[in-house]
């Protein structure tokens, strides 16, 4: 399949991009590993009359440790947050989700800020920065705005970035040494996209219970979800086998599952308890 005509512009610095974004509102459309938007052209689900490479920008693409928060710019590729030893350290959980996605062509050229400005349904890093309660630092002519994970993701390929925003930077605070993370997912056979995956942050309390927890889920529905029912169910438990198998339970409650050729909805449901049990059994095991 072949684009429609389209024109290319791949400015060096933020400024730039953001006054071509700003000339152009209706047709410029942002270019990052185009992992996601290039066969969206080639199949025509996507016109852009302009395109701005942010690839050249050279300050977009970084991890960096700033007091208890992790900073992550937004060019940065999956394979860069895979084999980072730093965030092995401080912050597992982005190492295995960025080492579940696709293969290794998509992660070397594929970016965190690009899946995340995309929202598909079954993207891996919505589950992550939901669980991890990101903030994405979204930039424009006008200035700077923070929006947090929760209220990022609004539906089926749409987030709160605005016409002429460029998705900055991701920040999401460290875990202490009592918190413990887990991604478990149920990859597309084909794409290596997720079927389902759950991503669960949680903490313990000096007794051992629950502390607090969050856990996002994706592939089930149109867009990511936070499984608030299981966390009511974890919060000031004890973290034992007989409390996750039950909270987990409630992985899919109120959510109208997608249903495709490969997963019914009453599968997609029935994988989102499972890998939900999984997940937190996983990250209950590494928060001592
Ligand atoms: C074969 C294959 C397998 C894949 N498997 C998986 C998988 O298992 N899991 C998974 O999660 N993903 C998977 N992907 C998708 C992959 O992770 C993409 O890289 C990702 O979804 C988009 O990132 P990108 O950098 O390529 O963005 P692009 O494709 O360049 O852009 C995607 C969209 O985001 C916008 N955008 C990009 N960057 C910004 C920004 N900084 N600010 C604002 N808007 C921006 C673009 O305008 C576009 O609308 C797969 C892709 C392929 C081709």
């Amino acid at each position: 399949m072949i684009p429609a005509q389209f024109d290319y512009q791949a400015p060096t610095t933020i400024d730039e991009a953001l006054s071509l974004l700003a000339a152009h509102p209706d047709e410029a459309k942002i270019l990052a590993g185009g992992h996601s938007l290039i066969p969206a052209m080639k199949l025509r689900l996507s016109q852009p009359g302009l395109l701005v490479d942010i690839g050249r920008i050279k300050d977009l693409s970084y991890i960096r440790e700033q007091g208890d928060q992790i900073l992550i710019g937004a060019m940065t590729t999956h394979y860069q947050i895979e084999s980072s030893a730093e965030l092995k350290q401080s912050c597992p959980l982005l190492p295995d989700c960025a080492a579940s996605i696709g293969d290794v062509q998509v992660r070397n050229k594929g970016t965190i800020g690009g899946s995340l400005a995309h929202s598909d349904p079954a993207g891996d890093w919505p589950a992550a920065v939901v669980a991890l309660d990101g903030v994405m630092v979204a930039v424009s002519q006008a200035g700077e705005r923070l929006i947090k994970a929760d209220d990022f993701f609004i539906d089926l390929l749409t987030t709160a970035l605005q016409p002429g925003e460029i998705l900055r930077e991701i920040r999401i605070r460290k875990g202490n040494g009592r918190s413990g993370h887990a991604y478990q997912k149920v990859p597309h056979p084909a794409s290596g996209f997720a079927v389902v995956g759950v991503a669960v942050n949680l903490s313990r309390a000096d007794d051992g219970s629950c502390a607090a927890s969050r856990i996002g889920i994706t592939g089930v529905a149109s867009k990511v979800y936070r499984a608030g029912a299981v966390e009511s169910a974890l919060n000031g438990k004890p973290l034992d086998e007989q409390t996750i198998s039950a909270a987990a339970t409630h992985a899919a409650d109120g959510i109208d599952a997608n249903s495709d050729l490969y997963a019914s909805d009453e599968y997609r449901r029935q994988l989102a308890k499972v890998h939900t049990r999984r997940a937190i059994q996983a990250a209950a095991s590494r928060a001592h």
